[in-house]
């Protein structure tokens, strides 16, 4: 098959296309490099099954594909807060045109949405059928509110317009390949341990995250796109863990010696997060494999080499 991948040389997306093109597909990667990079796709490159397009999703683009996975857009905080316009225009302007695309050529559109739907959720664990807590006007608001948009436009196509959509929620994901500069959790301790520097928890570390190892990752988007269930469904570890909790954790396993120093929590951040993942077992008989400590291992061995 001839696959389309927007965001193919982000974190996510590198680990797809590389994962695709094992499975003997033709990968097409389309990307600006915002917060991509050439590096996580070079040893792809010589692959003649592998097209790399330097492209903004803004712009309609045209490709004779038989799937499209929809990833382009910055998926850490301080990137998508650098540009908030241009966030929320990835986000609705990148969803119509692949979705345009999808309904022109007749395939099916992979939507990854995100967790930031559920904002600072009131219900815990989160599951598909809570609606969120989003604060429209705060600065999270272009990712969360672009992302429920993105899914807004995903139905209206479906029911419209006849498009197979397929909408995933994306949980907190780690693993090799995640940016030195993503400013999230997971790297930013591992490399502040590696270094010896001091591990910045914000606020008191009490709020919580859970975290999914990449691998485990991209097996249940491979299957989402494979099923004939549009979700949305929740894609991520049900293993919850505290912000404070993930810091001892790094340092026991780097054999780190950093200081815990606590900083302002931004703003917005949500409290808590744990997906229901009984909609992703039943509908797409998928659950993670890969435990905390066994991810944060492999991790922190790509930091490592990577430092
Ligand atoms: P990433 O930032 O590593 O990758 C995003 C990719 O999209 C990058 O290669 C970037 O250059 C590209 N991109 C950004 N804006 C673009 C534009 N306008 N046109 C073309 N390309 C553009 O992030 P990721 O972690 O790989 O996330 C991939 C997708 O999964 C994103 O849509 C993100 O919102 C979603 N997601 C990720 C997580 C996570 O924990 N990593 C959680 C929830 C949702
Ligand atoms: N966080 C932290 N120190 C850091 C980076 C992040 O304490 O150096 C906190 C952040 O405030 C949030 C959680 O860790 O509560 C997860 O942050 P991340 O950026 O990984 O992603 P989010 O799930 O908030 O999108």
């Amino acid at each position: 098959m001839k696959i389309l991948i927007t965001g193919g040389a982000g974190f996510i997306g590198s680990h797809l296309c590389e994962k695709l093109l094992e499975q003997g597909h033709t990968v097409v990667c389309l990307d600006n490099f915002f917060t991509g990079s050439k590096d996580n796709i070079k040893h792809l490159s010589a692959d003649e099954n592998f097209k790399v397009v330097e492209q903004d999703v803004e712009s309609p683009y045209d490709f004779a594909v038989d799937q499209i996975y929809n990833l382009a857009c910055p998926a850490a905080p301080i990137w998508y807060q650098k540009d908030p316009v241009k966030t929320v225009r990835t986000n609705v302007l990148g969803a119509i045109n692949a979705l345009e695309l999808a309904k022109r050529i007749g395939c099916p559109m992979l939507h990854t949405s995100t967790s930031e739907v559920y904002g600072d959720p009131a219900v815990h664990p989160q599951s598909e059928s809570y609606w969120g807590n989003v604060n429209p006007i705060g600065v999270r608001a272009c990712y969360d509110e672009g992302k429920r948009c993105a899914e807004t436009l995903c139905f209206d196509y479906y029911r419209e317009r006849q498009v197979g959509i397929k909408v995933v929620r994306i949980f907190n994901t780690y693993g090799p390949r995640m940016a030195i500069a993503d400013g999230r959790v997971v790297s930013n301790f591992i490399i502040q341990a590696l270094r010896g520097e001091a591990i910045t928890i914000y606020g008191r570390g009490e709020q919580t995250r859970s975290f999914c190892y990449i691998a485990d990752m991209v097996e249940g988007l491979i299957k989402m796109m494979a099923s004939s269930f549009s979700g949305p469904v929740n894609l991520g570890n049900p293993a919850e863990f505290s912000v404070q909790e993930l810091a001892a954790k790094i340092l026991k396993l780097t054999d780190g010696r950093s200081q815990i120093i606590y900083q302002d929590l931004p703003a917005d951040d949500p409290k808590q997060r744990q997906p229901d993942i009984n909609l992703a077992k039943e509908k797409l008989n998928w659950e993670p494999k890969v435990n905390l400590d066994e991810g944060l291992q492999k991790t922190i061995e790509y930091f490592k080499r990577v430092l």
